[in-house]
């Protein structure tokens, strides 16, 4: 019997025909294998001229996917060899946990998942429109993980009619597993040549509200979003539901997006490490690898970014520098991203509209500027104005105080900082250092080469200080710069103090806005019924790299699709984490959607 090719799978999920004009797909796969399944969907849903805007493909894996794998299999067509060389590009680091790869312009979202089946399964939180049940080489052999709980979590991940291919030659226990989980075998469903079966979700009993059933009561595209914030987080949200056929408003109290902390000339997106590998590990190398996609796609390389590689630098007290290697690292100007999600079909800036405050109306919100003046109105809202929270919610609960609008976080800090910058060329003959070809970081960090008006700059920063700390001059965070840039490559140091001495150094100043635990802040931002008053913020001193992941967990939970990140990450980043949730009446004050459930 032959090997079923993608083309039998897609066959008995009634595809494309089933996916045709949809806005969004959703396909399971328990077995990822070496990708060929993946190439040839990928292959089919490319030529298909009726294909959904957005296909969803959740790949699960025991083993990393290498690239040299993709690569060594035998792809059958030429075709399929060019999907597997665009694959194996971002196939780097795929370690346990869950990978979103972004392809075909973002339209193709791959998340592939490393570990183990069940727990993986566990980690999902999407209704999957079809399913590939392939058992891997071992055969649906009773145990661990085919067991009548692997089957339940399948049926967890299902919608009513969902369908699932699975192979025909299987033992009997399979079938009353289905049964039991709600899965109808259809008997003329069966490819006999290439060993599949197929079945439907159809349970006898009510199903609970799931992610994609509660996404589908949200509006959806063509529905309107407002996003108080032009900065990273709100222009990242504004791009990320624009993709989705969202129509979004974004609002800033300046005149130009990219006012605030996003004004910084130059970050740095460098993935954190821990020896536990801790959630904000974990957060920002999936944060980086979407930065890294969108960078790719919108951004002008060498110029607006550059995947320039990163040397961390740490120092153990009295002992020597431990250096690592991070190659996926990169920096980018921020406000250059920023434009170019400004500038994505769908989304629209409005400048000097600062938001007052905001009116519920019946099915909308309605969003005041500082006189009561109608700024605009959406369905739904995001408020994205970093450490401008706080009083803008404190507003909207005077406003509006029959709602069950959460108080503001206690917990978010302004925290100032300086970076200190010159450009190269005004330093021509002062016998300058070695400046290293690449960024360093450490307890401080150089960008050392960043194009800027047809020459290079050099940045080195950050200071930290608190809001309620005394307020440094900018010679005090020049000095505290010089002295952090010193610790961190001694020689340059010794050679850039004249420089810090003459007063030939520039600054640029601003705030960060930091949660306790570093992590930004992602959701609802009432403790009952979702009011469709969101939050996206508290970026800390990793606006690039948690943008992004925001962005697209906010899309992903609004969408009913796959979350870019296990479920139990994406709850670290919960809005109201940490709270006490009062017990609340059904629905009261709920504005007519079906909340977006945190994960569970
Ligand atoms: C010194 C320094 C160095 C940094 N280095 C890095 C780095 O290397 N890498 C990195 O990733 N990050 C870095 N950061 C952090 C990064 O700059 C921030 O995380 C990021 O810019 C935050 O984006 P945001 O959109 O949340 O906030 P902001 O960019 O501050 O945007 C908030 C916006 O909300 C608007 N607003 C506020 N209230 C209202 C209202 N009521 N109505 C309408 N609009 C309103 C403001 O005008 C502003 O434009 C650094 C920050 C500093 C200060």
């Amino acid at each position: 019997m032959a090997e079923p090719d993608a083309a039998d799978f897609l066959r008995i999920c009634r595809l494309p025909g089933a996916w045709a004009r949809q806005p969004a797909w959703r396909l399971l796969d328990t077995c990822f294998g070496n990708a060929a399944r993946f190439l040839g969907v990928w292959e089919a849903w490319q030529q298909d001229p009726d294909r959904p805007a957005l296909l969803h493909y959740v790949g699960l894996s025991q083993q990393a996917l290498l690239p040299e794998l993709l690569l060594g299999a035998a792809h059958q067509t030429p075709g399929r060899r060019a999907l597997a060389s665009a694959l194996a590009e971002q196939c780097q680091g795929l370690g346990p946990g869950f990978h979103r790869i972004s392809l075909h312009h973002g339209q193709l979202l791959l998340t592939l998942c490393v570990g183990e089946l069940q727990p993986m399964l566990r980690q999902q939180r999407f209704d999957a429109d079809a399913i590939f049940l392939d058992p891997g080489p071992a055969g649906l052999v009773e145990g661990a993980p085919w067991n009548l709980f692997g089957i339940k979590a399948l049926a967890r991940l299902a919608r009513r009619e969902s369908r699932l291919a699975l192979p025909a030659n299987r033992p009997a226990w399979t079938d009353a597993a289905l049964k039991q989980c709600g899965f109808v075998l259809d008997p003329g469903l069966e490819l006999a040549a290439a060993g599949l079966a197929g079945a439907e979700f159809q349970p006898a009993w009510h199903l609970k509200i799931g992610p994609s059933t509660a996404a589908a009561a949200v509006p959806g595209a063509g529905a309107r979003c407002a996003v108080v914030g032009g900065g990273l987080a709100g222009a990242s949200v504004a791009a990320a539901l624009a993709r989705r056929g969202w129509q979004v408003q974004v609002l800033d109290a300046a005149e130009l997006p990219a006012c605030g902390a996003s004004s910084l000339p130059v970050g740095l997106a460098v993935p954190h490490v821990s020896v536990d590998d801790c959630a904000l590990s974990r957060l920002s190398r999936s944060g980086l690898r979407l930065l890294l996609a969108q960078a790719q796609a919108l951004l002008r390389p060498g110029q607006d970014w550059h995947a320039s590689g990163v040397l961390e630098r740490d120092f153990e007290p009295d002992g020597p520098a431990t250096d690592r290697w991070h190659a996926q690292a990169c920096w980018v100007k921020p406000a250059a991203l920023v434009q170019a999600w400004l500038a994505q079909p769908g989304v629209q800036f409005a400048g000097r509209c600062r938001v007052a405050s905001l009116r519920r109306q019946a099915q909308h919100w309605d969003l005041l500027g500082d006189r009561g003046q109608l700024l605009a109105s959406a369905q739904r809202v995001v408020l994205a104005n970093a450490h401008a929270l706080p009083a803008l919610l404190q507003a909207c609960r005077r406003a509006e105080p029959g709602l069950d609008i959460a108080e503001p976080p206690r917990a978010l800090t302004a925290v100032h900082g300086q970076l200190s910058w010159a450009l190269h060329s005004a330093q021509a003959g002062q016998g300058l250092g070695p400046f290293p070809p690449f960024p360093v970081n450490g307890a401080g960090s150089l960008l050392p080469w960043v194009p800027l008006a047809g020459s290079q700059a050099w940045y080195a920063g950050a200071t930290y200080s608190a809001a309620q700390d005394p307020q440094q001059t900018e010679q005090q965070g020049h000095q505290a710069n010089l002295a952090r840039l010193t610790a961190l490559l001694p020689e340059l140091g010794r050679q850039l103090a004249p420089l810090f001495a003459a007063q030939q150094v520039q600054a640029w100043r601003n705030t960060r806005c930091v949660s306790a635990d570093r992590l930004p802040l992602l959701g609802p931002l009432s403790n009952g019924p979702d009011l469709g008053l969101w939050v996206c913020t508290a970026m800390g001193s990793r606006g690039l790299m948690f943008s992004v992941l925001c962005a697209e967990l906010l899309a992903a939970m609004w969408g009913g699709e796959p979350l870019p990140v296990e479920a139990r990450l994406a709850k670290q980043l919960e809005a109201l984490r940490g709270r006490q949730r009062p017990a609340q009446p059904a629905a009261a004050g709920a504005l007519g959607v079906a909340g977006r459930p945190m994960p569970r």
